[in-house]
């Protein structure tokens, strides 16, 4: 079976690994539009469902090495009052670790692995994929390369994980606009700091549209003498103009800072924090609205070419991760392409679609916004006279279990 993935990003890369587990790697490719590698974007946290299909694919101790283990997580109103903390993770019972991670040591990890499995050559670089044909001899692939060549590769099957812009989700629904901005932008950055809160936190402050929002976590550990760690942080603020949808798109402390400079916490400082950051990035809040077919005889969607997701959740690259164990077992299970790939389809669509809609209303974090709506952004003195212990947590495990990481999933 001649495979090609177009795109060798986090769906693309662990789509690749799978295939070699399953023992489909022999004529297996990747192609990929950027010319070389270059680490982009900042920190990403994978939750257990991503690190248990890692952990499959012989990939925990790689993660181990490069990634922090946080314990805990702890959800504050813009004044730093603690709403509620829980452990994630080992620390609260999972077989597997939770992880937070600089996404170029993840897509190192996965690239490397890539490599020393399937072959150096199993990715070729400097590949944009303009479209495809299928007929009855497979699926033809087209590509421009930074030369001007244009290029043909003819396939049994063809796997589009390549991301929001998807080359071919463009040709299927030529109709689709562009992504759907929601008037949210993410400041995104690195800093170089002292632990706080025990160097093993992930934290979400303030309430997006009233107070703007801060999730912070670090994403290295010992990163000097003094230990130090390397903290990650996004920035969310209400906006009316999109920021560039590109990883690397910079931006300016001036954009963001005032919405912040008063957030000086016994905990952290979060002003410095973002004062001391080694560098600013931008993002915009987008999605893309749930469509009801991936698959379409011989070519499947994966990842954010099928549903690109408000990443308030941190859930994008783990559905990814998700979407090609599937796919891979969906290969390995039957030697009918197009029924394959349906398969893959049934078992994936209708969840992670719902999970599309859920972060526009519901993710994790919507427990800070009705705090703070209902105190009117005032200080409180009990949480359980404004949030009762069982709404919250319907909200966070109604979400655990909408994004396929509660405990008794992950353990099944
Ligand atoms: C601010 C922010 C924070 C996030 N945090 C988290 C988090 O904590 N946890 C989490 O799980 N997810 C998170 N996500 C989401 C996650 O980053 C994405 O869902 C994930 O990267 C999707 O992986 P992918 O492989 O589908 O696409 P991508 O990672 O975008 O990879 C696509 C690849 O295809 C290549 N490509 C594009 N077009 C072409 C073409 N025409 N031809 C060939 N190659 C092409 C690209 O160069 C790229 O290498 C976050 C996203 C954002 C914006």
């Amino acid at each position: 079976m001649k495979i090609s993935i177009v795109g060798a990003g986090i769906g693309g890369l662990t789509l690749a690994l799978a295939l070699h587990r399953a023992g489909l790697s022999k004529d297996l490719r990747l192609f990929e539009a950027a010319p070389e590698f270059k680490p982009l974007g900042v920190g990403i946290n994978l939750m257990p469902h991503a690190v248990n299909a890692l952990t499959g694919l012989g990939l925990l101790d790689n993660l181990r090495a490069v990634a922090v283990e946080p314990r805990q997580i702890g959800y504050y109103t813009h004044h730093g009052q603690l709403i509620h903390n829980e452990p994630v993770g080992r620390s609260a019972g999972y077989h597997v670790p939770h992880f937070s991670i600089h996404r170029a040591d993840l897509h190192k990890l996965l690239l490397d692995a890539v490599h020393a499995r399937i072959g150096p050559d199993a990715v070729v670089m400097d590949r944009t994929c303009t479209g495809f044909d299928e007929n009855e001899q497979g699926v033809d692939l087209t590509f421009d390369d930074s030369q001007g060549n244009s290029l043909v590769e003819r396939n049994d099957v063809v796997i589009a994980c390549d991301g929001i812009h998807s080359a071919i989700r463009r040709q299927l629904y030529p109709g689709e606009g562009p992504p759907r901005f929601q008037g949210i932008n993410m400041w995104r950055g690195v800093t170089r700091m002292e632990p706080y809160l025990g160097g093993d936190t992930v934290v979400r402050v303030g309430a997006l549209f009233r107070t703007g929002k801060l999730a912070i976590y670090p994403i290295r550990n010992d990163i000097d003498a003094d230990g130090r760690q390397l903290v990650n942080w996004v920035a969310e603020t209400a906006d009316d103009h999109a920021a560039p949808i590109d990883w690397s798109a910079p931006g300016k402390l001036e954009d963001f800072y005032d919405l912040f400079e008063n957030w000086t916490f016994e905990w952290l400082d979060c002003a410095k924090m973002l004062r001391d950051a080694d560098t600013v990035l931008s993002y915009p809040m987008v999605d893309r609205d749930p469509i009801d077919r991936w698959v379409f005889g011989r070519v499947a969607l994966l990842g954010d070419a099928a549903h690109p997701m408000h990443p308030r959740g941190g859930n994008g690259g783990a559905q990814s991760i998700l979407d090609a164990i599937e796919l891979a077992r969906c290969l390995a299970d039957s030697p009918d392409i197009p029924s394959a790939l349906q398969a893959y389809q049934e078992a994936r669509l209708a969840t992670v679609n719902a999970l599309v809609l859920r972060n526009r209303s519901e993710p994790p974090d919507v427990i800070i916004e009705k705090v703070e709506e209902r105190t009117s952004g005032q200080r409180f003195s009990r949480i359980e006279d404004v949030m009762s212990v069982s709404e919250i947590d319907e909200l966070i495990n109604g979400y655990k279990r909408a994004a396929r990481y509660d405990m008794k999933t992950v353990s099944g």
